[in-house]
């Protein structure tokens, strides 16, 4: 019998003792869970240059972990390089952020390869094999050129830059042809979509066949949008439960209202801008000082590549200041976190916190933003304030959207929010939890994996026909 298999930079293994804190690894995870398969990648750790990739298979329920150490040249070329310093800042639009260098590029080719060979000798001809983010733009060239003709499909988590950035990108045209060997490439958004479709059709002058579909040296690709989503009831489940750590980590005089942020340390997040605009309300409105707390969980990451460091850096000495400037004996504006915490208890955080933001300045979709009204009471619920820059934001309108790089307006919305009825936080929970019901997580891989399979008999056991099928998918 066929089977799935995932393809993702960093696998998440179960029982670890490291929580993750990226959105990839926990819709993956449940993604997975339910119709099991094979988790292909990166186990997280290093070893000595040279060294042969040893692969180590673990299974847990109905999953196969299949994971392998990397090299340390290519955890410095290939992830802290090509991939996170050249690819990731050019799809968040900081082009001043992009550092080009050919060696980390051909270890990018490199890593790719050796999991695309990995995939040559475990996938069965009839597997359907599902490749996750911008660390594996070229696998499927890999995959074809060793023989292999399974449906391959790719999915971008973080946004797909539009054709200007592109046209910037050294190497951009070689990467792009090699997208042209998956059959299904999925986006996040709708704008996403289109940047896709563009730069597909104008930098290697792919043909388009319809909305969807482009053709290239005779092979057919669907372009689509698959909005990732979460479990609204799992999390509504998890957030009831009360966790003594939940209640230290809350601990606030009652008179006080507390907004919550969750993020990596990441100059995408917005952090420096938020908490500008935090003392700027607080300023401007001083009868608030001691009212609001800003609960931030700050996951740190990336430590090892020089943007990361500075950031982290400035956004100490940023929360240190502004605490300094504001507190009083028994109150301090930010309460900042710089740990990771564990994703079950995380979800009764949400629960207690008035309000959340999410104030990205790009970003893929922010799956933050749907957990935190997933996990609200529905008598009684908090306010979003969402960036117009998060991916979320397109499904997302009933939230207080914002544009984080207008103070005014972030300024204005902390007003909104603290002040909101509770009748109109009724109202727009309402919308929100309605639009998490209709594409949820399950709708996102089954309309993925179905576009993908399109009439392949082999899955039809587990994966039930999407109902948002769109009528014009045809390989
Ligand atoms: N997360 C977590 N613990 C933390 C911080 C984050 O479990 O301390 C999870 C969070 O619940 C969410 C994911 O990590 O599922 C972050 O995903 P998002 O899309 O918001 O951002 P990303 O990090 O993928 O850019």
């Amino acid at each position: 019998m066929s089977k799935l298999i995932v393809v993702s930079n960093r696998v998440s293994l179960p029982h670890s003792d490291q929580p993750s804190a990226g959105g990839l690894a926990v819709a993956l995870h449940d993604a997975l869970n339910e119709i099991g398969g094979v988790w292909l990648g990166w186990n997280g750790t290093q070893v000595e240059d040279g060294q042969a990739s040893v692969f180590e298979h673990v299974e847990c329920g109905q999953v196969e972990y299949i994971t392998c150490p990397l090299q340390h040249v290519h955890y410095r070329k290939y992830y802290c390089g090509f991939a996170n310093n050249t690819l990731w800042p050019a799809m968040h639009d900081r082009a001043d952020l992009i550092v080009f260098k050919n060696d980390e590029y051909e270890a990018y080719q490199q890593v790719n390869y050796l999991f695309a060979q990995k995939l040559a000798q475990i996938a069965e001809p009839d597997d359907v094999i599902w490749i996750h983010d911008y660390h594996f733009f070229s696998m499927a060239r890999y995959c074809r050129e060793l023989g292999m003709h399974n449906k391959i499909g790719f999915f971008l988590h973080i946004p797909f830059a539009p054709i200007d950035m592109w046209q910037m990108l050294p190497r951009a045209s070689a990467l792009i042809e090699d997208l042209h060997d998956y059959d299904v490439i999925g986006l996040q958004t709708e704008n996403d979509q289109k940047n896709c479709m563009q730069v597909c059709t104008s930098l290697l002058k792919a043909m388009q066949i319809n909305a969807h579909l482009i053709s290239y040296k005779s092979h057919l690709t669907t372009i689509k949008c698959y909005p990732i989503g979460i479990h609204p009831d799992s999390i509504q489940e998890l957030s009831i439960k009360t966790d003594q750590s939940v209640q230290a980590m809350l601990n606030k005089p009652l008179a006080q209202k507390t907004i919550i942020g969750v993020e990596r340390i990441d100059y995408s997040k917005g952090l420096l801008q938020r908490f500008d605009a935090l003392a700027d309300f607080l300023t401007h409105y001083p009868h608030y000082q001691t009212q609001l707390t800003a609960l931030q969980i700050a996951c740190p990451c990336r430590l090892d590549i020089q943007a990361y460091q500075d950031l982290n850096r400035s956004l100490n000495q940023q929360v240190e200041r502004i605490n300094r400037q504001f507190s009083r004996d028994d109150w301090q504006p930010i309460d900042y976190h710089q740990e990771v915490i564990e994703h079950d208890v995380l979800m009764q955080v949400y629960r207690a916190a008035d309000m959340c933001w999410v104030t990205s300045l790009r970003d893929g979709m922010n799956l933050v933003a749907k957990e935190y009204i997933a996990a609200q009471n529905p008598l009684d619920p908090g306010v979003l304030i969402l960036s117009k820059y998060a991916g979320a934001a397109e499904q997302m309108s009933a939230a207080l959207i914002v544009d984080p790089l207008d103070p005014v307006d972030m300024r204005e919305a902390l007003k909104t929010a603290m002040e909101m009825s509770k009748a109109e936080r009724i109202q727009r929970y309402q919308q929100l939890i309605k639009g998490l019901y209709q594409f949820d997580i399950n709708d996102w891989r089954n309309q993925f994996l179905w576009d993908l399979m399109h009439n392949h008999q082999l899955f039809e056991h587990c994966i039930k026909q999407p109902i948002h099928r769109t009528a014009h998918i045809v390989f």
